[in-house]
């Protein structure tokens, strides 16, 4: 059980594996006006910057779940070096279907939703781990404008243009489900850059480094591409944000 080799080389240097800097989840973390104690589960926690940083920042506590080896040691050694292991647990496992032993005051998906079939199903999953009155935080892509034709859904890694919605109907499908939206953090183009245009760097350094591997022709084809297929089409098209839930009461 674990990601496909190819992630971890294109995403090497990252610490966050989606379109957020440091400052955006830092940002997110304020939002959320997290208090010491806050127990937090992060499905999909990758390399576990969110909950480290987190824990070092407002003293919550955590518990991070990850179907990487490599990711989750790097979270593992990110704890120790922000002096929080004492604070969270990184597991190495199938998030899909997980439920924790004990409630948590926040239950997380940072950009993994096809773990629940969707984001119906994911927030369905966060909820069972969540206490009466708790928060989900989605991450989640929507289109920044209308999709005009199939190739550019395809360019920004889509099935078609029905994988995502606008952000007016994300939001609004939030609502349909019987959830508040009370919070949002939004990615943005130089955002995104840090999360797209640094893995080039890693795929050029690792080709220089491992001309022999068996996926070296893979990467030398994807490093040529990518940067043409990310700025004509995701750059421009692809929006993505977390967005932090509250259910209504009675609905
Ligand atoms: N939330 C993290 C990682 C997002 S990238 C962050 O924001 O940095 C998506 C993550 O989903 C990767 O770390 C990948 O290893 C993980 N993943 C993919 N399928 C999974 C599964 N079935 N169970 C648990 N983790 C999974």
């Amino acid at each position: 059980m674990d990601l496909p080799r190819i992630f971890a080389i294109r995403e090497s240097s990252h610490r966050i594996h989606n379109p957020f800097t440091p400052r955006k989840l830092e940002a997110l973390g304020e939002a959320l006006r997290l208090e010491t104690g806050t127990r937090i589960l992060d499905l999909a926690s990758g390399s576990g910057e969110m909950l480290c940083t987190w824990a070092r920042d407002h003293g919550v506590t955590g518990v991070g779940v990850d179907i990487s080896t490599a990711f989750t040691a790097g979270a593992r050694a990110r704890a120790v070096a922000l002096g929080v292991e004492g604070s969270v647990v990184f597991e190495h496992d199938d998030a899909t279907g997980y439920v924790s032993a004990e409630a948590v005051d926040v239950a997380a998906c940072v950009g993994a939703t096809w773990i629940g079939g969707g984001v119906a199903g994911t927030i369905e999953l966060l909820e069972r781990s969540l206490r009466p009155g708790g928060m989900v935080l989605i991450g989640e892509p929507y289109w920044r404008r209308e999709v005009p034709d199939h190739d550019t859904a395809a360019g920004c890694g889509a099935s078609g243009s029905e994988d995502f919605l606008l952000l007016p109907d994300l939001l609004g499908q939030f609502g349909d489900l019987g959830y508040d939206v009370v919070e949002m953090v939004l990615a943005d183009q130089d955002s995104w850059d840090r999360y797209q245009a640094a893995q080039w760097l890693n795929l050029r350094r690792w080709l220089d480094e491992n001309p022999a591997d068996e996926l070296a022709a893979e990467v030398r084809d994807e490093l040529t591409r990518e940067p043409v297929r990310y700025t004509r089409y995701q750059r421009e098209y692809l929006g993505w944000g977390v967005f932090a839930l509250i259910k209504r009461r009675g609905g």
